[in-house]
């Protein structure tokens, strides 16, 4: 690479590096590079479910929905590729009075900004889903717009036509450090050489912690493993196709179809924070007890394999879309807690927004402001699954 120069570096090509470079392409900048130590698609965006839904607790959660679910329904027409985004719909079981009661004040509020949503009871969840056992269930809140699509096809798209765009992609490419002039970044050094620019965004996922203190800079973002495991083939006669994303917060599990296989979710909520994507074997017990608790005929289900990836916990369970303060030219798009994939869409048009105009302009960005850690505003999202 030797010494180049940019407008903007992105650094990171998951979902959020290059949602961030497509939009900022699209409002006009001209040498924007996206750097990324692997290949495009490579750290948590390719191990994600892929889920897609509107139901939140909090509005900025629903926003953020309501802003990307647009550009999955219409990714073909703006990318030319089918992300295979399956609308079956999210169904969240309810076991307790008090996940009844956010539920209630949760679909208030979705209502309110305009979300088809059902607040079924025990009855209805089986009537929608026979094979669910619901007699420990209160209910379920569902949301047939929602669904699943493929955060690989999705991403390396997004990235295609960034490049047709002029964005270039580095890849094989690892940030080593953070150039500045005063408290005004520079640039970065990376394995490959300098490369210098007025404004360097950090979309490093999982890593942002680590790559944060690279900068000088403190970004509360930290890994926390999740398992995934899929069944073998399993008849569509026993759990459909169109079967809804499951999720069974109570038990800390979740179930959908993927292809002729279930996709089975867990882990542990008391995981320490580490980068270790190895495969925990010693939860499966408790996966598939789980799953064949809630759908007693995956019993006869046979696990085919498992991964792990890592979320990228914020201390609120939520994104940061952030200049960073302090530091003129440095900005953050990183932390959506294992809910980005969704989100990355609207999240990389609000951060090329912020560099270009110095402000938000599709919706607010500020609930997604770095500072309101520090000024002790952080509430923790209620509907996020850990
Ligand atoms: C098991 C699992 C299931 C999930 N399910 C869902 C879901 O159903 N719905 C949903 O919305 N979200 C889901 N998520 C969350 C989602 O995957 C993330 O929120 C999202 O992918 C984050 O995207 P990102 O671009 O920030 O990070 P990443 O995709 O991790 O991208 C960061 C990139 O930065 C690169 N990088 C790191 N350090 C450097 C460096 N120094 N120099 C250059 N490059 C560097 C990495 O190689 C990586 O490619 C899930 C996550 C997991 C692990």
């Amino acid at each position: 690479m030797g010494t180049e120069t940019a407008d903007v570096i992105v650094v990171g090509a998951g979902i959020m590096g290059v949602s961030t470079a497509y939009h900022l392409a699209r409002l006009g900048v001209r040498r924007v590079v996206v750097l990324e130590r692997d290949t495009v698609c490579s750290g948590s965006t390719a191990l994600a479910s892929g889920g897609i839904r509107h139901q939140y607790a909090n509005r900025l959660g629903i926003e953020l929905t309501t802003h990307s679910i647009v550009t999955y329904e219409r990714f073909r027409d703006e990318f030319g590729v089918d992300p295979n985004f399956r609308q079956h719909g999210y169904l969240i079981l309810i076991a307790t009075e008090e996940q009844l009661a956010v539920s209630r004040r949760s679909v208030a509020l979705q209502r309110e900004l305009g979300v088809a949503v059902e607040l079924l009871d025990a009855e209805a969840t089986r009537k929608l889903c026979p094979y669910l056992r619901t007699d420990d269930l209160l209910g379920a809140t569902y949301t047939p717009r929602d669904g699943y699509a493929d955060p690989y096809l999705a991403t390396t798209a997004i990235a295609a036509r960034a490049r047709d765009m002029g964005v270039v992609v580095h890849q094989g490419c690892e940030v080593r450090t953070f150039t500045r002039a005063g408290d005004r970044v520079t640039g970065v050094v990376t394995d490959a050489g300098t490369l210098e620019a007025p404004a360097v965004v950090i979309a490093t996922g999982a890593w942002s912690g680590v790559v944060g203190k690279l900068a000088g800079v403190d970004i509360p973002v930290v890994p926390h493993r999740r398992h995934k495991f899929i069944t073998a083939p399993f008849p569509e006669d026993r759990i459909p196709a169109e079967t809804p994303f499951v999720i069974d917060q109570h038990q800390g599990a979740s179930l959908r179809r993927e292809g002729a296989g279930l996709l089975l979710g867990g882990g542990r909520r008391d995981e320490p924070a580490s980068f270790s994507t190895d495969v925990d074997r010693t939860i499966e017990p408790r996966v598939i007890e789980r799953a064949v608790h809630r759908a007693p005929a995956l019993a006869e289900a046979r696990l085919m394999r498992g991964w792990a990836g890592l979320y990228e916990m914020t201390p609120d369970q939520t994104g940061i879309v952030s200049a960073m303060p302090g530091i003129a030219g440095l900005y953050v798009i990183a932390g959506f807690s294992g809910h980005g994939f969704m989100h990355g869409p609207i999240a990389g048009q609000l951060m090329a927004e912020l560099i270009v105009h110095g402000r938000s302009v599709t919706m607010d960005a500020v609930p997604l402001d770095i500072a309101r850690f520090a000024r002790g505003q952080a509430h923790v999202e209620p509907l996020t699954f850990v």
